[in-house]
């Protein structure tokens, strides 16, 4: 499978991406516990002989299936366990369902019939006799036949039943019609595989792939005379391939007018049955479409010399991009052929259908693409596709247990073959139109491999990586393709990189020679690079394959001939030291890998400067100190680019950014300045954000600034430690400044489940800001202290997601302590839900006169911030004055009516607020009803006793940063202060969600 690559899909623009839900699957692969047997190798046998007739107006298959099971292994075999893999779309508690649920919310899951998939009708005989048979438990894809009698070693049995399958809409996953076109796979009942671990019974997912028996297969196919197939296999119907030869000699439509229309053709009410044959495959899947267009052609293998049969099937919908696919196919096919070894089968189709599980989907001898961008992408995800002939149906490793070994391998090539036929291609070319703003963003040598590098650089440089060698469920979606398919890429590049080309393709051509049509793992695959180099790799098979070990080489002197290295990382791996003159590379030259320094010695030269990996074949993590001049002062500086606006950061390159900031405050009136931050895409190990002004109503400079240092320990239980400093200064009434500074520590703990983590933060805080009531008294300030202590646990995703903070705030004269509970309870779709919050909060001290530093039993005005929280352009405005003086702070007591001077603060409070999307359609509209209720200390007194509170109103707003409330209905307590509707509209200006720093935070709460 290729999936969509999430670089692609991120704006560029915005520093949205650091908001990816990181809590994703929760899943298990339950099941039987496989027996782990010592024997030698073998493989079971799996021969299928399936009749079935497609019902184009039910969208269902009815089919009968023979199957011949010869059992290679030593063991007598009781019982066998079959897959009934279009059972994972028949409800909602499914092993995919759940797996769906995670990554997408309930939008995602099986509600409408429409979407309903399931597989019936069976009856298990074996040998002709009936047998007993069950579905597992909680998964209704998988079932167990319970022999009558038992299977001997070398003994064969007749497994017969028939099947009848609905076909879901083909929205959610791999199996599916859209309208009338039809995309079958993992579509009939198949054995699980009993090889020398054991049997491996698998549920069917949509993120980790698949695991099956090899042997023949021999599948008639009944549907409407004008359908055309695509099937896994050769065609063995001689009016069929005639039929199929006339479509392809057909040229005529691609100037018959009104070619685009791409609406179905009635079927034919005669019926058609085409059969399909092929040997030694896993698997059989079929593609049927009225309205294909085909392409044939032909590729002659470079080994054997024998004749490939190709065949490219599309619609109208990409037809202009897909007349010249035949070309990718058969250059794919030979180069791969080249690299590898021939090609396995005598025909190979490429389908283009709609397709939900990425952009394209590899079956033996067939594959299926989506939509496509443009050639380059869909020369690609064909390139990718192709080679998962050698790397998944020829090689068949278990792709659910180590997806690397095809998804990472086939991306190596997949880049390998996309290098050698886009010379030279740059990044911006997948992102930008406009050459001139690629100039001007300084973009325009970025060659397209940095892509698969920065994405997996986003998440190592947060250590959140996972090591390559772990089972596909187990990974986070956004690490799913990240590690699997990006770091893998790259990891096996740098082993050929390494082995050089020769002996990593004559390797590699052995490895396929001898495990073709097998099972294999990763051991094997080790084995073979071990003999052939004669090297021990385990640095690579144990290390980076198996760990998270980082690789961080760093150049620290040079003389003469001689460079001394130090290795930064944990992983002890090849460096390839690279003699500079200017840009050009004059010598290379690769050293194993060690511990510690290292003076190693360079081919002499006459060389400027000196690199590690000036071409980045390495997974290096930090490449500023890679580079070392030969002479001269500050010999390991980096180059630093000033940049306006943004650019995509160079890994080896300082960047720094920077933009025209406007701001206006009362007291500051117009200020104008410049935003100043070293880089939004890759996080680094020290990053800084200033933003200056000069105010040109008191002239003066106002701004804001933090730095912070970022710890990413290996294997540690803090995954992330960050020290951080920030400044603030503002106008304030009385011709003064206010001023804050704070430092901080936080620290985020490692999450061991990553499919679904719990994400925990402690933090700590000092503050030292101007006191705020001698601003407002007014007298002239000084600056007051305080400690701030927490700890936060919570779960983000689409699905319910909540957090919780406990939080212990403190200076001389109080202390306050608190917990802040939200919860979403998520409604059918994505991001619709009802918002639950519950505050509780105590004041353990206060000793002071100041009223503000108590529980507010209301969102806090500017003129209550002490601690200059928000952006208030209006910060000392007295309520109702004008406008912004309605700006508040939803926090504490969350009651949004404007009470906090008249009832006071609170020694104790209890809020709970609720908000929620309207129903319906209705809920399309940023509007939001809400209810808060209110419990304190104290009530207001004069009558109006009752300590209780309560509000309810609707809220509109702007993507949380703009957000006007109107409390409609209110407690009579409140209604007694604040009579009108209009004394309690309040307004809350959420600049601080534009900031990439508290996004940023946001990502890692
Ligand atoms: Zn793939």
């Amino acid at each position: 499978m290729n999936p969509l690559k999430p670089l692609k899909t991120l704006k560029l623009f915005q520093p949205s991406y650091h908001l990816r839900h990181l809590a994703l699957l929760c899943l298990s692969i339950a099941g039987p516990v496989s027996r782990a047997s010592s024997q030698e190798y073998f493989q079971q046998e799996v021969n299928f002989r399936i009749d079935v007739s497609l019902n184009d107006k039910r969208h269902e298959l009815n089919a009968f299936e023979s199957v011949e099971y010869i059992n290679n292994s030593s063991e007598t075999l009781e019982y066998l366990y079959f897959h009934l893999w279009p059972n994972g779309y028949s409800g909602n508690k499914t092993d995919l369902a759940r797996q769906l649920f995670q990554s997408g919310g309930k939008a995602k899951l099986f509600k409408d019939n429409e979407l309903k998939g399931y597989i019936d009708s069976l009856d298990f005989k074996v040998d002709n006799q009936t047998i007993r048979w069950n579905q597992l438990t909680g998964q209704p894809d998988i079932c167990k036949l319970f022999l009558n009698k038992p299977v001997g070693p070398g003994d064969t049995i007749y497994i017969t039943t028939p099947f009848h399958v609905k076909i879901p809409k083909g929205v959610t996953s791999r199996l599916g019609h859209i309208g009338e076109s039809y995309q079958i796979s993992q579509w009939y009942p198949k054995p699980a595989v009993f090889d020398r671990s054991g049997w491996h019974p698998i549920p069917y997912l949509d993120q980790g792939e698949f695991y099956s028996e090899f042997g023949s297969f021999d599948v008639s196919i009944t549907l409407p005379a004008n359908y055309t197939v695509g099937a896994t296999g050769d065609i063995q119907n001689k009016t069929e391939v005639e039929r199929l030869d006339s479509l392809a000699a057909d040229n005529s439509w691609k100037t018959r007018a009104g070619y685009l229309r791409d609406d179905f053709p009635p079927s034919s009410l005669q019926f058609k049955t085409l059969r399909f044959t092929c040997k030694q495959i896993h698997d059989f899947a079929w593609f049927a479409d009225k309205r294909f267009h085909v392409l044939k052609g032909r590729v002659r293998l470079p080994d054997s010399g024998r004749d490939v049969t190709t065949w490219v099937m599309f619609t109208n919908q990409q037809a202009e991009l897909w007349k010249d696919a035949l070309k990718y196919v058969n250059y794919a096919i030979l180069y791969f052929s080249k690299c590898i070894g021939d090609y396995p089968y005598k025909s190979f189709t490429v389908v283009q259908s709609a397709l939900t599980a990425g952009s394209g989907m590899e079956y033996p001898g067939i594959t299926v693409i989506g939509l496509s961008k443009d050639s380059y992408s869909l020369d690609e995800v064909i390139a990718h596709e192709t080679c998962h002939n050698w790397f998944y149906s020829s090689l068949g490793s278990d792709e659910r247990r180590y997806p690397f070994m095809d998804e990472g391998i086939t991306s190596a090539y997949e880049k390998r073959y996309m290098s050698k036929r886009y010379p030279g291609r740059k990044l911006w070319e997948e992102y930008f139109k406009n050459i001139k703003l690629v100039k001007f963003l300084h973009l325009e040598k970025m060659p397209v491999q940095r892509i698969p590098e920065i994405e997996w650089l986003v998440q190592a440089r947060q250590n959140l990586e996972q090591p390559i060698n772990l089972p596909a469920p187990d990974f986070s979606e956004i690490n799913y393709g990240t590690i699997v398919y990006s770091k893998a890429a790259i990891c096996f590049n740098y082993l050929r990189a390494y082995l050089g080309d020769s002996l990593f393709d004559s390797t590699i051509h052995d490895y396929y020679r001898t495990w073709k049509s097998k099972h294999l793992g990763p051991d094997d695959l080790r084995s073979i690079f071990e003999s052939h180099s004669g090297k021990d790799l385990s640095w690579f098979f144990i290390d980076l394959l198996g760990t998270t070990k980082r690789l961080d080489y760093k150049l620290s002197r040079v003389k003469q001939n001689e460079l001394l290295v130090k290795n930064r990382g944990e992983l002890i791996s090849p460096l390839l030291i690279s003699g500079m003159n200017g840009d050009s590379i004059i010598s290379e030259k690769w050293a194993d890998g060690f511990r510690g320094k290292k003076w190693i010695s360079i081919p002499e030269g006459n060389y400027s400067e000196l690199k590690i990996d000036p071409m980045h074949v390495m997974p290096e993590l930090f490449r500023l100190n890679n580079n070392i001049r030969v002479s001269g002062f500050f010999r390991k500086a980096d180059p630093v680019r000033l940049q306006l606006l943004y650019t995509i950061e160079d890994p080896d390159r300082r960047t720094i950014m920077y933009i025209p900031a406007v701001n206006w405050t009362r007291e500051n009136g117009f200020m104008a300045g410049l935003a100043v931050h070293n880089g939004s895409l890759l996080p680094k190990p020290v990053e800084f954000f200033v933003m200056p002004f000069y105010s040109f109503r008191r002239p003066d400079l106002a701004g804001y600034g933090r730095i912070a240092f970022n710890m990413i320990p290996y294997d540690n239980l803090i995954r992330m430690a960050t020290i951080s400093l920030e400044g603030t200064q503002f106008a304030a009434p009385g011709n003064q400044n206010y001023h804050k500074a704070k430092a901080g520590l936080d620290l985020y703990f490692r999450t061991r489940q990553m499919s679904n983590p719990l994400i925990q933060k402690a933090y700590w805080n000092y503050i030292a800001a101007s006191d705020l009531y001698q601003i407002e008294i007014p007298e002239k300030t000084t600056m007051r202290s305080y400690q701030q202590f927490g700890y936060m646990l919570g779960k983000n995703g689409n699905v319910n997601p909540f957090n919780i903070l406990g939080s212990l705030e403190c200076n001389k004269s109080y202390q306050k302590a608190s917990v802040d509970f939200n919860y979403k309870y998520s409604y059918y779709g994505k991001s619709k839900g009802l918002d639950i919050r519950l505050f509780a909060g105590t004041m353990l001290k206060n000793t002071t006169d100041v009223p503000f530093y108590a529980f507010s039993p209301a969102g806090r005005g500017g003129r209550e911030e002490y601690l200059y929280q928000g952006m208030y352009p209006d910060r000392f405005r007295v309520f109702p004055e004008k406008f912004w003086s309605r700006q508040m702070t939803l926090s504490e007591g969350g009651l949004v009516s404007p009470v906090n001077d008249s009832i006071g603060y609170s020694r104790w409070l209890i809020s709970l607020s609720l908000s929620s999307n309207l129903p319906g359609k209705a809920g399309r509209m940023p509007v939001k009803p809400f209810f808060n209720f209110l419990l304190n200390d104290h009530g207001i007194g004069n009558g109006h006793n009752s300590p209780f509170f309560y509000e309810a109103g609707f809220k509109a707003g702007l993507w949380n940063v703009f957000e006007i409330y109107i409390p409609l209905l209110v407690s009579e307590n409140i209604g007694s202060i604040n009579g009108s509707i209009k004394g309690r509209i309040r307004i809350v200006l959420n600049l601080d969600s534009f900031s990439q720093i508290t996004l940023k935070n946001k990502l890692v709460n």
